[in-house]
């Protein structure tokens, strides 16, 4: 056990909303284990399973900050769309180098269980608020990208899209060489 592949756009599994998690044995534990190792890795402050090819309801994070890590099975998220919406840079480690505008609430309640099965429930707002909604998405098969307004998704496609296309120009000169 140890580090996992990360899926990238265009893999099938990441449009793909997750089983829920049902059994919080030693299985989930190694997995959500697995999943912490990937993310720091990356590195990155969140991660979910559908990112390492897995379609079930479950992510973990680290905001970085000291507070520690953790993982959430099952999460659903409420938007305390009284506390407003804050617009900034978010990226994902399943597109990667790419960051875009994205607006979030600022604040949110968090609801799911620990790997235990145990009911959580926790309210956030920063950075902590914002990966909660992104790692949400991802569990129900929804990317950052989709959050954004029709012209800048297509202006991020674009981007996203020309981004392949150099590397595949890089590799054609590689295999030249
Ligand atoms: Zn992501």
């Amino acid at each position: 056990m140890g580090k996992l592949q990360i899926r990238v756009l265009g893999d099938p599994v990441l449009r793909e909303r997750g089983r829920d998690v049902d059994a919080f044995d030693a299985a989930l534990w190694r997995l959500a284990d697995d999943m912490l190792e990937t993310m720091y890795d990356a590195p990155g402050v969140g991660l979910a399973a559908q990112q390492v090819g897995l379609s079930l309801r479950l992510f973990v994070y680290d905001p970085g900050d000291g507070t520690g890590s953790g993982a959430v099975a099952n999460p659903e998220v409420t938007l305390l769309e009284e506390e407003g919406e804050i617009e900034q840079d978010e990226g994902c480690l399943s597109i990667p180098g790419h960051y875009f505008p994205t607006r979030r609430a600022a604040r949110v309640r968090l609801s799911g269980q620990d790997l235990d099965g145990r009911p959580i429930v926790a309210e956030a707002d920063g950075l902590l608020a914002r990966i909660f909604q992104h790692e949400t998405d991802h569990t129900n098969g929804m990317l950052f990208i989709d959050r954004l307004d029709p012209d800048a998704r297509r202006a991020a496609m674009a981007q996203i899209n020309a981004g392949e296309l150099d590397l595949r120009a890089l590799k054609g000169r590689g295999a030249g060489d």
